[in-house]
């Protein structure tokens, strides 16, 4: 599947769906190739503001805002999964929207995204569809306990979610996930988690980055290194799994895919259609990051090849921790970024550092 572009030319404008650190760090890559930025996000303090020549501070179900947004911009491209169908619909007839559709409808929904993987014919936790308390009973007799309980839809960061152990806990948690359509997950007994960063571009022709190690804590992602203390051939499958979801997906772009590496092999946690935390390390020690590789694609552009002239350790400051950033900046190995977020609320991701660790010149 090809998406042959005209490539754009600098002085385009690039529209971003969501002016959060995501957006605001693909808006800063899409002016150093000379692009303009043009955010839409609701919220008028949105991170992206700052970056972004152009901001629309407006509701995802704004559809005249949503019309004249499409009509001002030469690409729309997005920085989370979770826009609704019908601002897609709107703008959809105006402009380009990179990545396509395809990657947004499948990867938003867990469902989807566990069966699109397996015909893909990559591993998936078992796991069963669940729509009301006697589906969550019947799964749980499929699936075993522990399991996991994750909604299909709008879940993040750990959100939409609950660990089942016992029996007593199944009407808690299907409470506590809020009653909606979800899916029952075994708990994988996994010896490290790991993701791939991977760009598609629209010839059809790919490049990863070295998968990172993530170490996660309460469903957050707490520190992301490279190299994966993983052997090389495991390493090579990870990057070929990343490889045939963006082929099967058609996807013109950046994506994540997170995995467990398990005794017996890989199984694939989730997908990400866009740039993700996991690979921010890439700006530190990537001539060509994530957020370029990006704003590349979807313009049309060559992509670079994702190579890496040193490895990091990326360690995300979540709520009061970055008031630490000015002591932290006296270690001169440590790229500081942070996101420019006037509140300061627990867990909220406020920014992040880099360890540089340059490889001995042996
Ligand atoms: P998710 O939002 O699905 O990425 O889940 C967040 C984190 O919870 C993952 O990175 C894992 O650390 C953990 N987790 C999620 N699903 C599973 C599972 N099926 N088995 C074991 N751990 C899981």
């Amino acid at each position: 599947m090809t998406d042959t572009l005209q490539p754009l030319a600098p002085g385009a404008t690039i529209g971003i769906l969501g002016g959060g650190q995501l957006g605001r760090m693909l808006a800063t890559a899409a002016a150093r190739l000379g692009f303009h930025a043009h955010v839409y996000d609701p919220d008028p303090a949105a991170p992206a503001r700052e970056t972004a020549l152009h901001h629309t501070a407006a509701p995802y179900d704004d559809e005249a805002a949503l019309r004249r947004f499409a009509g001002a911009v030469d690409v729309v491209t997005y920085e989370f999964e979770n826009i609704p169908p019908a601002a897609l619909d709107a703008i959809e007839r105006l402009a380009p929207i990179r990545p396509s559709r395809r990657s947004l409808v499948i990867t938003r929904d867990r469902l989807k995204e566990k069966a699109f993987l397996e015909e893909s014919g990559l591993a998936v936790a078992p796991h069963a569809p669940v729509e009301d308390m006697a589906t969550l009973e019947e799964a749980v007799r499929r699936i075993g306990l522990p399991a996991i309980l994750k909604t299909r839809e709008l879940g993040y960061d750990g959100k939409g979610q609950a660990r089942i152990t016992t029996p007593e806990e199944l009407a808690p948690c299907w409470e506590a996930v809020g009653r909606v359509p979800a899916v029952l997950e075994a708990v994988v007994p996994f010896e490290k988690e790991i993701s791939v960063v991977i760009a598609r571009g629209g010839d059809g022709t790919t490049a990863a980055f070295d998968p990172a190690e993530n170490l996660h804590e309460g469903g957050i992602l707490r520190l992301s290194k490279v190299p994966a203390a993983i052997a090389p051939d495991l390493a090579d499958r990870a990057r070929a799994m990343a490889a045939r979801v963006a082929e099967a997906l058609g996807h013109v772009g950046v994506l994540a895919v997170e995995m467990f590496v398990t005794q017996s092999g890989l199984v694939v946690n989730e997908i990400a259609p866009r740039v993700h935390n996991s690979g921010h390390w890439t700006e530190a020690v990537c001539p060509i990051d994530q957020f370029e590789q990006h704003i590349r694609a979807i313009a049309g552009w060559p992509l670079g090849r994702g190579e890496r002239i040193a490895d990091a350790e990326m360690v995300n400051l979540l709520g009061e921790e970055v008031l630490e950033a000015p002591r932290l900046s006296r270690d001169p190995h440590l790229r500081i970024h942070l996101y420019g977020k006037s509140e300061i609320r627990p867990d909220r991701k406020m920014g992040h550092h880099t360890r540089i660790v340059p490889w001995s010149r042996g």
